[in-house]
Order: structure tokens, then C-alpha cells, then sequence
């Protein structure tokens, strides 16, 4: 299976499944995010899994630690790869997320969001410095709270990787070719950047899920991550 990872992001079931016909014959490693998750609660888990597509469930938790671990827990019974919270939540919810979720998924941190700009980040967040210095942060405590790994852009891998270990999982949304348009990304690259960058694994979701021809599209997305 690829180390690329499509992103689910469909409605409703029906799409999600009239998608994955398109790949009966190709394993693909998937991202289950929000929008399918809450329109189809765990069962579509079990669908997925099914037709032997590996997941990502992506739910982004933020939440007091106690809240959190539970609901972990409640995670950890599903089979699924690796799961995501949001860094911000603060090392101790970061630990009781891991405590919670246990060793068999891995835990990623969100660091910031592949649509937050600096700007945003200086003035609505009130984080000064620059973007990279807040993930490097968020990279930080992730680590010492005993992440598996973490979400950043692309472009913030290589700064990540002279401060830490090999071990840490880098998971990089913003991706897009040259062809394809931005959306709400801000910080973006191509995959061939990503995997030059050092990241272990990409996130595609429109460039793939809105196209024509979405076969093509991950063939292309393909092609330029292995080259
Ligand atoms: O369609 P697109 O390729 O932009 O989708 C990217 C996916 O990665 C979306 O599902 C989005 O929720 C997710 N993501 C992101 N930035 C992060 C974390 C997750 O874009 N920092």
C-alpha cells in the first residue's frame, strides 16, 4: 500500500462508496475525516475495512484530557491505522490521548492547519514568530507527550527533521501539482517536494476526490511521489 492517503472527504455514503468502486482493485490507505464520520457514525469503518482500504481516522480531538482519553478508548476499538488530536489541546490531553488510544494506532498531533497563514496565525491566534517556530512548538510537546507523529505542511518537514528524531511520523497535507488548483491551502507542494522534504506520508484529498478522473488523478499523484 502507498504512503499516500485519500481524503474521504464525500457527503454521504453513497459518494464515498461510488468512489471507492473506482479502486476495487487497488488498496488504498484513506482519510476518514469529520464530515463522514458524523454523517455515518463508526459503521462506515467497518465498510472500508471491508474492501480492504487501510484508515486514517482523522477527528482532530481538542478537549480537556479526561474527555479526551475516553473517548479514545472508544477509538481504539475500532481498526483503524492512525488517528489525530490537535496539539493545542496541550501535552497533558495529548498524553491522555496515548493512554487512552493505547500502542496498536498511531497518535498524530496536529501542529498548525495547512490553512492557516502566518498572518492568521500572529493575529487571530496571537502566536507571534513565525509559522515554523509554532510548529517546531506544537512538534515539541507532541514529542514529549509521546506522539507517534505529527500533521504539518510539507514545507515545515525539513525544519522539523534537525530538531528531532527519526522516529517521529511526518504526515503532510497540502499537497497539489502544479496543474491542479490551491483551494484553502495555503501552505502547499507537490508530492515529489513532500517526499524530497522527508515526509513519511501525504494527505490528497480535492486534487484526487473532485476530479474527472480520479483513477488518473492518484496515478499522477503516484507517479510523482515516486519520482
Ligand atoms: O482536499 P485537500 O487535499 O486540501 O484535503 C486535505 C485534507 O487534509 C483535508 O481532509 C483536511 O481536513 C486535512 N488536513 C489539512 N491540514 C491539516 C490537517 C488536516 O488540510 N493541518
Amino acid at each position: 500500500m502507498k504512503n499516500i492517503i485519500v481524503a474521504l472527504d464525500f457527503e454521504t455514503e453513497q459518494k464515498t462508496f461510488e468512489f471507492l468502486d473506482l479502486f476495487n482493485e487497488t488498496p488504498l490507505y484513506v482519510k476518514v475525516g469529520m464530515e463522514l464520520f458524523y454523517q455515518s457514525g463508526p459503521s462506515i469503518l467497518e465498510e472500508i475495512t471491508k474492501r480492504g482500504h487501510k484508515i486514517f481516522l482523522d477527528l482532530k480531538l481538542h478537549d480537556i484530557p479526561n474527555t479526551v482519553e475516553r473517548s479514545m478508548r472508544i477509538i481504539s476499538k475500532h481498526k483503524i491505522a492512525m488517528t489525530t488530536v490537535h496539539a493545542a489541546g496541550g501535552i497533558e490531553m495529548m498524553k491522555a490521548a496515548k493512554k487512552g488510544l493505547g500502542n496498536d494506532t498511531l497518535l498524530l498531533a496536529v501542529t498548525q492547519l495547512t490553512s492557516t497563514s502566518q498572518e492568521d496565525m500572529n493575529n487571530q491566534q496571537n502566536i507571534q514568530g513565525t509559522l515554523n517556530d509554532s510548529v517546531v512548538n506544537y512538534a515539541n510537546c507532541a514529542m514529549q507527550a509521546g506522539c507517534d507523529g505529527v500533521i504539518c505542511s510539507p514545507l515545515e518537514v525539513e525544519t522539523l527533521k534537525e530538531n528531532f528524531n527519526d522516529n517521529l511520523q511526518y504526515v503532510t497535507p497540502g499537497i497539489r501539482l502544479d496543474t491542479n488548483t490551491k483551494d484553502d491551502q495555503k501552505r502547499i507542494t507537490t508530492p515529489k517536494q513532500a517526499k524530497q522534504n522527508g515526509s513519511n506520508f501525504i494527505v490528497v484529498g480535492r486534487p484526487i476526490t473532485q476530479a474527472n478522473d480520479p483513477k488518473q488523478a492518484y496515478e499522477d499523484i503516484v507517479n510523482s511521489w515516486e519520482a
